[in-house]
Protein backbone atom coordinates (compact mmCIF):
# COMPACT_ATOMS: atom_id res chain seq x y z
CA UNK A 1 0.00 0.00 0.00
CA UNK A 2 1.60 2.80 -1.23
CA UNK A 3 0.09 6.48 -0.49
CA UNK A 4 2.72 8.27 -1.20
CA UNK A 5 1.77 7.25 -5.45
CA UNK A 6 -1.49 9.54 -4.54
CA UNK A 7 -1.88 13.43 -4.92
CA UNK A 8 -2.43 15.32 -1.56
CA UNK A 9 -2.88 18.04 -0.20
CA UNK A 10 -1.34 19.13 3.35
CA UNK A 11 -4.65 20.15 5.40
CA UNK A 12 -4.59 18.15 8.94
CA UNK A 13 -2.08 18.31 11.81
CA UNK A 14 -0.69 14.84 11.70
CA UNK A 15 0.17 12.64 13.60
CA UNK A 16 -3.39 13.19 16.03
CA UNK A 17 -2.57 12.33 19.50
CA UNK A 18 -3.42 8.67 21.46
CA UNK A 19 -4.23 8.86 24.74
CA UNK A 20 -5.63 7.00 27.66
CA UNK A 21 -8.59 8.74 29.49
CA UNK A 22 -7.64 7.50 32.97
CA UNK A 23 -10.70 9.07 34.69
CA UNK A 24 -13.19 7.66 32.26
CA UNK A 25 -11.75 4.14 32.82
CA UNK A 26 -11.91 4.16 36.26
CA UNK A 27 -15.73 5.72 36.20
CA UNK A 28 -16.68 2.85 33.80
CA UNK A 29 -14.63 0.25 35.90
CA UNK A 30 -14.26 -2.04 32.49
CA UNK A 31 -11.48 -2.26 29.86
CA UNK A 32 -8.63 0.69 29.63
CA UNK A 33 -9.90 3.17 27.14
CA UNK A 34 -8.00 5.14 24.62
CA UNK A 35 -8.86 7.65 22.62
CA UNK A 36 -7.47 8.54 19.05
CA UNK A 37 -7.94 12.24 18.81
CA UNK A 38 -9.44 12.86 15.19
CA UNK A 39 -10.88 15.72 16.28
CA UNK A 40 -7.34 17.33 16.42
CA UNK A 41 -6.68 17.05 12.96
CA UNK A 42 -6.35 21.28 13.32
CA UNK A 43 -8.84 22.37 10.24
CA UNK A 44 -11.66 24.93 11.43
CA UNK A 45 -12.43 22.60 14.82
CA UNK A 46 -10.62 19.69 13.19
CA UNK A 47 -12.59 16.04 12.95
CA UNK A 48 -12.58 13.15 10.30
CA UNK A 49 -12.99 14.75 7.13
CA UNK A 50 -9.86 16.61 7.01
CA UNK A 51 -8.01 13.37 6.68
CA UNK A 52 -9.85 12.46 3.78
CA UNK A 53 -9.97 15.80 2.20
CA UNK A 54 -6.29 15.63 2.02
CA UNK A 55 -6.70 13.25 -0.92
CA UNK A 56 -10.00 14.59 -2.20
CA UNK A 57 -8.75 17.44 -2.64
CA UNK A 58 -5.37 16.67 -3.55
CA UNK A 59 -7.23 15.04 -6.72
CA UNK A 60 -9.19 17.98 -7.45
CA UNK A 61 -5.89 20.01 -7.40
CA UNK A 62 -4.35 17.58 -9.82
CA UNK A 63 -7.02 17.65 -12.07
CA UNK A 64 -6.85 21.33 -12.36
CA UNK A 65 -10.21 22.18 -10.69
CA UNK A 66 -10.71 25.64 -9.66
CA UNK A 67 -14.43 25.20 -7.65
CA UNK A 68 -15.32 22.07 -4.84
CA UNK A 69 -19.40 20.89 -5.11
CA UNK A 70 -20.12 18.98 -1.88
CA UNK A 71 -23.38 17.64 -0.09
CA UNK A 72 -24.00 17.56 3.55
CA UNK A 73 -26.90 17.65 6.04
CA UNK A 74 -27.42 21.29 7.30
CA UNK A 75 -25.12 20.53 9.98
CA UNK A 76 -22.60 18.76 8.12
CA UNK A 77 -18.95 18.44 9.74
CA UNK A 78 -17.83 17.58 6.27
CA UNK A 79 -19.69 20.61 4.66
CA UNK A 80 -17.25 22.78 7.07
CA UNK A 81 -14.28 21.25 6.21
CA UNK A 82 -14.47 21.14 3.16
CA UNK A 83 -15.95 24.85 2.80
CA UNK A 84 -12.40 25.51 5.00
CA UNK A 85 -10.09 23.63 2.77
CA UNK A 86 -11.31 25.17 -0.53
CA UNK A 87 -10.60 28.69 1.10
CA UNK A 88 -7.18 27.35 2.36
CA UNK A 89 -6.23 26.24 -0.81
CA UNK A 90 -7.47 29.41 -2.71
CA UNK A 91 -10.87 27.33 -4.65
CA UNK A 92 -14.48 28.14 -4.74
CA UNK A 93 -16.95 25.95 -2.91
CA UNK A 94 -20.32 25.05 -3.95
CA UNK A 95 -22.50 23.39 -1.19
CA UNK A 96 -25.93 21.36 -1.46
CA UNK A 97 -27.33 21.25 2.18
CA UNK A 98 -30.21 18.41 2.75
CA UNK A 99 -32.49 19.49 4.82
CA UNK A 100 -32.25 15.38 6.62
CA UNK A 101 -34.14 16.45 10.20
CA UNK A 102 -37.87 17.00 10.27
CA UNK A 103 -39.25 20.31 12.40
CA UNK A 104 -35.62 21.99 12.67
CA UNK A 105 -35.19 24.81 15.37
CA UNK A 106 -33.70 27.96 14.53
CA UNK A 107 -30.69 27.19 16.05
CA UNK A 108 -29.94 23.89 14.14
CA UNK A 109 -30.44 25.71 11.16
CA UNK A 110 -28.12 28.81 12.09
CA UNK A 111 -25.79 27.87 14.71
CA UNK A 112 -22.98 25.58 14.84
CA UNK A 113 -21.42 24.14 11.29
CA UNK A 114 -24.20 26.27 8.90
CA UNK A 115 -22.38 29.24 10.89
CA UNK A 116 -19.08 28.14 10.00
CA UNK A 117 -19.78 27.41 6.84
CA UNK A 118 -21.11 30.82 6.23
CA UNK A 119 -17.92 32.49 7.67
CA UNK A 120 -15.85 30.59 4.88
CA UNK A 121 -17.89 32.19 2.37
CA UNK A 122 -19.42 28.61 0.81
CA UNK A 123 -22.22 29.55 -1.43
CA UNK A 124 -24.75 27.44 0.41
CA UNK A 125 -28.27 26.13 -1.33
CA UNK A 126 -30.94 24.14 0.43
CA UNK A 127 -32.93 21.03 -0.85
CA UNK A 128 -35.61 19.08 0.91
CA UNK A 129 -34.48 15.53 2.24
CA UNK A 130 -34.42 13.03 -1.16
CA UNK A 131 -33.50 15.31 -3.59
CA UNK A 132 -31.63 13.18 -6.26
CA UNK A 133 -28.60 15.07 -5.62
CA UNK A 134 -26.78 13.71 -8.79
CA UNK A 135 -28.73 15.39 -11.15
CA UNK A 136 -28.57 19.01 -8.77
CA UNK A 137 -24.38 18.78 -8.47
CA UNK A 138 -24.85 18.17 -12.17
CA UNK A 139 -26.84 21.48 -12.45
CA UNK A 140 -24.22 23.23 -10.79
CA UNK A 141 -21.03 21.52 -12.73
CA UNK A 142 -22.50 22.70 -15.60
CA UNK A 143 -23.68 26.44 -14.69
CA UNK A 144 -19.59 26.75 -12.86
CA UNK A 145 -18.52 25.16 -16.63
CA UNK A 146 -20.83 27.76 -18.35
CA UNK A 147 -19.04 30.48 -16.31
CA UNK A 148 -15.61 29.42 -17.48
CA UNK A 149 -15.04 27.29 -14.51
CA UNK A 150 -13.38 23.71 -13.69
CA UNK A 151 -15.74 21.91 -11.20
CA UNK A 152 -14.67 18.59 -9.17
CA UNK A 153 -17.60 17.04 -7.09
CA UNK A 154 -16.79 15.24 -3.83
CA UNK A 155 -19.50 13.11 -2.38
CA UNK A 156 -21.13 13.35 1.03
CA UNK A 157 -18.60 12.99 4.14
CA UNK A 158 -16.14 12.12 1.02
CA UNK A 159 -16.59 9.11 1.37
CA UNK A 160 -15.38 7.75 -1.91
CA UNK A 161 -12.34 5.27 -2.35
CA UNK A 162 -10.25 8.40 -2.75
CA UNK A 163 -11.79 9.81 0.55
CA UNK A 164 -11.46 6.61 2.50
CA UNK A 165 -7.54 6.93 1.57
CA UNK A 166 -7.12 8.94 4.44
CA UNK A 167 -8.13 6.67 6.91
CA UNK A 168 -6.20 4.23 5.49
CA UNK A 169 -3.67 6.22 5.73
CA UNK A 170 -4.83 6.64 9.95
CA UNK A 171 -4.87 2.91 9.97
CA UNK A 172 -1.40 2.78 9.43
CA UNK A 173 -0.54 5.35 11.57
CA UNK A 174 -2.31 4.17 14.71
CA UNK A 175 -0.53 1.11 14.12
CA UNK A 176 2.31 2.41 14.04
CA UNK A 177 1.39 4.54 17.61
CA UNK A 178 0.41 1.29 18.94
CA UNK A 179 4.18 -0.11 18.38
CA UNK A 180 6.38 2.78 19.57
CA UNK A 181 3.31 3.11 23.13
CA UNK A 182 3.84 -0.37 22.97
CA UNK A 183 0.33 -0.85 23.14
CA UNK A 184 -1.49 -4.30 22.50
CA UNK A 185 -5.53 -3.48 21.93
CA UNK A 186 -8.30 -5.85 22.11
CA UNK A 187 -10.68 -3.79 20.00
CA UNK A 188 -11.21 -0.35 17.87
CA UNK A 189 -14.62 1.52 17.91
CA UNK A 190 -15.70 4.50 15.57
CA UNK A 191 -18.84 5.90 14.56
CA UNK A 192 -19.67 5.08 11.41
CA UNK A 193 -21.90 7.00 8.16
CA UNK A 194 -21.05 7.54 4.94
CA UNK A 195 -18.67 4.38 5.64
CA UNK A 196 -15.51 6.06 4.17
CA UNK A 197 -14.05 6.43 7.80
CA UNK A 198 -14.82 2.88 8.72
CA UNK A 199 -14.21 1.09 5.00
CA UNK A 200 -10.35 3.16 4.83
CA UNK A 201 -9.18 2.41 8.46
CA UNK A 202 -9.89 -1.69 7.57
CA UNK A 203 -7.88 -1.37 4.87
CA UNK A 204 -5.02 0.72 6.15
CA UNK A 205 -5.44 -2.27 9.43
CA UNK A 206 -5.83 -5.49 7.24
CA UNK A 207 -3.57 -4.14 4.11
CA UNK A 208 -1.13 -3.82 6.69
CA UNK A 209 -0.87 -7.58 8.13
CA UNK A 210 -3.20 -6.66 11.16
CA UNK A 211 -6.48 -8.43 12.31
CA UNK A 212 -7.38 -5.66 15.38
CA UNK A 213 -11.13 -6.13 15.36
CA UNK A 214 -13.15 -2.86 14.22
CA UNK A 215 -16.68 -1.53 15.72
CA UNK A 216 -18.43 0.74 14.06
CA UNK A 217 -21.40 2.72 15.85
CA UNK A 218 -24.11 3.22 13.20
CA UNK A 219 -26.01 6.72 12.66
CA UNK A 220 -28.31 6.28 10.29
CA UNK A 221 -29.08 3.17 8.37
CA UNK A 222 -29.98 -0.61 9.48
CA UNK A 223 -26.73 -3.14 10.35
CA UNK A 224 -27.68 -5.00 6.94
CA UNK A 225 -27.27 -1.75 4.55
CA UNK A 226 -24.45 -0.43 6.72
CA UNK A 227 -21.90 -3.46 6.82
CA UNK A 228 -22.82 -3.74 2.98
CA UNK A 229 -22.16 -0.14 2.19
CA UNK A 230 -18.51 -0.19 4.73
CA UNK A 231 -17.78 -3.58 2.63
CA UNK A 232 -18.31 -2.21 -0.60
CA UNK A 233 -16.29 1.01 -0.54
CA UNK A 234 -13.46 -1.06 1.35
CA UNK A 235 -13.38 -3.87 -1.40
CA UNK A 236 -12.94 -0.52 -3.87
CA UNK A 237 -10.77 0.87 -1.53
CA UNK A 238 -8.65 -2.10 -1.57
CA UNK A 239 -8.44 -2.37 -5.06
CA UNK A 240 -7.37 1.26 -5.50
CA UNK A 241 -4.48 0.76 -2.84
CA UNK A 242 -3.03 -2.44 -4.82
CA UNK A 243 -4.07 -4.68 -2.00
CA UNK A 244 -6.87 -6.30 -3.55
CA UNK A 245 -8.65 -8.99 -1.15
CA UNK A 246 -7.02 -7.93 2.17
CA UNK A 247 -10.71 -7.59 2.99
CA UNK A 248 -13.20 -9.97 3.84
CA UNK A 249 -16.77 -9.36 4.47
CA UNK A 250 -16.47 -10.90 8.40
CA UNK A 251 -14.21 -7.97 9.00
CA UNK A 252 -16.72 -5.54 8.90
CA UNK A 253 -18.91 -5.65 11.55
CA UNK A 254 -21.60 -2.65 12.40
CA UNK A 255 -24.15 -1.78 15.61
CA UNK A 256 -26.91 -0.01 15.03
CA UNK A 257 -28.89 -0.20 17.88
CA UNK A 258 -28.06 3.21 19.15
CA UNK A 259 -29.40 5.45 16.28
CA UNK A 260 -32.59 5.84 18.52
CA UNK A 261 -35.05 7.76 16.39
CA UNK A 262 -32.76 8.62 13.36
CA UNK A 263 -30.07 10.30 11.95
CA UNK A 264 -29.25 13.43 13.81
CA UNK A 265 -32.02 12.94 16.67
CA UNK A 266 -30.74 12.98 19.81
CA UNK A 267 -30.79 10.09 22.61
CA UNK A 268 -30.84 9.96 26.10
CA UNK A 269 -27.58 7.36 25.86
CA UNK A 270 -25.88 10.14 23.32
CA UNK A 271 -26.73 12.61 26.16
CA UNK A 272 -25.50 10.94 28.85
CA UNK A 273 -22.22 10.54 26.73
CA UNK A 274 -21.56 13.97 25.93
CA UNK A 275 -21.84 14.93 29.33
CA UNK A 276 -19.73 11.56 30.94
CA UNK A 277 -16.88 12.62 28.20
CA UNK A 278 -16.59 16.28 29.21
CA UNK A 279 -16.74 15.93 33.08
CA UNK A 280 -14.42 12.76 33.26
CA UNK A 281 -12.11 14.18 30.57
CA UNK A 282 -12.30 17.54 29.30
CA UNK A 283 -13.45 15.91 25.75
CA UNK A 284 -16.15 17.36 23.89
CA UNK A 285 -18.23 15.35 21.07
CA UNK A 286 -20.63 15.59 18.78
CA UNK A 287 -24.81 14.79 19.12
CA UNK A 288 -25.11 13.46 15.46
CA UNK A 289 -21.60 10.75 15.78
CA UNK A 290 -19.38 10.54 17.97
CA UNK A 291 -21.70 10.66 20.40
CA UNK A 292 -24.09 7.94 19.42
CA UNK A 293 -21.39 5.66 18.60
CA UNK A 294 -19.46 6.51 22.50
CA UNK A 295 -23.21 5.67 23.84
CA UNK A 296 -22.62 2.26 22.00
CA UNK A 297 -19.43 1.79 23.56
CA UNK A 298 -20.48 2.85 26.97
CA UNK A 299 -23.31 -0.03 26.86
CA UNK A 300 -20.81 -2.60 25.53
CA UNK A 301 -18.87 -1.75 28.69
CA UNK A 302 -22.04 -2.41 30.59
CA UNK A 303 -22.62 -5.32 29.43
CA UNK A 304 -19.36 -6.62 29.75
CA UNK A 305 -18.99 -7.13 25.96
CA UNK A 306 -15.60 -4.90 26.96
CA UNK A 307 -14.08 -5.55 29.75
CA UNK A 308 -11.62 -5.09 32.42
CA UNK A 309 -8.13 -6.26 31.52
CA UNK A 310 -8.42 -5.59 27.64
CA UNK A 311 -7.61 -2.31 25.88
CA UNK A 312 -9.66 -0.38 23.46
CA UNK A 313 -9.09 2.50 21.03
CA UNK A 314 -11.80 4.98 20.40
CA UNK A 315 -11.45 6.54 17.29
CA UNK A 316 -12.64 10.42 18.25
CA UNK A 317 -14.08 11.26 14.95
CA UNK A 318 -14.58 15.24 15.81
CA UNK A 319 -18.10 17.42 15.30
CA UNK A 320 -17.71 19.77 18.21
CA UNK A 321 -19.11 22.51 16.30
CA UNK A 322 -22.41 20.80 15.90
CA UNK A 323 -22.67 20.48 20.17
CA UNK A 324 -24.26 24.61 19.18
CA UNK A 325 -26.85 23.95 16.89
CA UNK A 326 -28.28 21.11 20.07
CA UNK A 327 -27.62 23.61 22.66
CA UNK A 328 -31.73 23.73 22.88
CA UNK A 329 -31.99 20.01 22.92
CA UNK A 330 -28.98 18.29 25.00
CA UNK A 331 -30.78 18.14 28.82
CA UNK A 332 -28.43 19.21 31.80
C1 LIG B 1 -18.77 12.22 9.10
C2 LIG B 1 -18.56 11.93 10.53
C3 LIG B 1 -18.50 10.61 11.01
C4 LIG B 1 -18.72 9.41 10.14
O1 LIG B 1 -17.71 9.19 9.22
P1 LIG B 1 -18.08 8.50 7.84
O2 LIG B 1 -16.80 8.41 7.12
O3 LIG B 1 -19.10 9.39 7.18
O4 LIG B 1 -18.68 7.17 8.14
C5 LIG B 1 -18.25 10.40 12.35
N1 LIG B 1 -18.10 11.44 13.20
C6 LIG B 1 -18.17 12.72 12.78
C7 LIG B 1 -18.01 13.79 13.79
C8 LIG B 1 -18.40 13.00 11.43
O5 LIG B 1 -18.48 14.28 11.04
Amino acid sequence: MLLSDFPRAKLAHLPTPLEFLPRLTEHLGGPDIYVKRDDCTGLATGGNKTRKLEFSMGEALAKGADTIITVGAIQSNHVRQTAAAACKLGLACEVMLEHRVTKPGDTYRNSGNVFLDRIFGANLREYPAGTDFDAAMREISNEVRAKGGAPYFIPGGASNPVGALGYVDCGIELLQQLDEQKLEIDHIISATGSAGTHAGLVVGLRGSGSELPILGIGVNAPQDVQEERVFKLAVETAELVSAPNCVVREDIVADCNYIGAGYGVPTDGMNEAVLMLARFEGLLFDPVYSGKALAGMIDYIRQGRFKKGQKIVFLHTGGSAGLFAYADALKF
